[in-house]
């Protein structure tokens, strides 16, 4: 895969990927379909993160409890532990791009049928967190 490739494959617009997902989903169109399609992916890529440390081993997962003993909520963020140790490898790494894409298609088909643009939703998150900052608690 060359730069431009790359370049181009990152410029997709949020917008004509949901057209484009309206244009090809026949089988599943139904509601029902859609949201259970949803929860399928949710635990597919579960599954793959899990796989990647159980199967794989390119990562583990060192869970330890949580330390909120600090003065400031930045203090506490930046002693936040994700508990992943290790990278995902280039195959682990495909198979969730796979699934969270997969993901994104059925939670496109999901707004489409409610009359929902994703990207309406990305942006009413997006100025939600940029005004509360780290007070939005996430
Ligand atoms: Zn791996």
């Amino acid at each position: 895969m060359d730069r431009n490739t790359i370049s181009i494959d990152n410029d997709i617009n949020l917008d004509n990927f949901q057209t484009q997902v309206d244009d090809v989903l026949i089988r599943h169109r139904s509601i029902l379909d859609i949201i259970t399609k949803l929860d399928e992916y949710t635990s597919r890529i579960n599954r793959a993160v899990i796989k990647s440390a159980t199967y794989c081993g390119c990562i583990e997962v060192h869970a330890t409890k949580q330390d909120y003993n600090k003065e400031s909520l930045e203090e506490i963020k930046n002693n936040m532990e994700n508990h992943i140790k290790g990278k995902l490898c280039p195959s682990c790494k495909d198979i969730l791009l796979e699934e969270i894409g997969a993901y994104l298609f059925y939670l496109s088909a999901l707004a489409n049928t409610l009359d929902i643009k994703v990207s309406d939703a990305i942006l009413n998150e997006y100025k939600n967190i940029k005004t509360l900052g780290i007070f939005s608690l996430k």
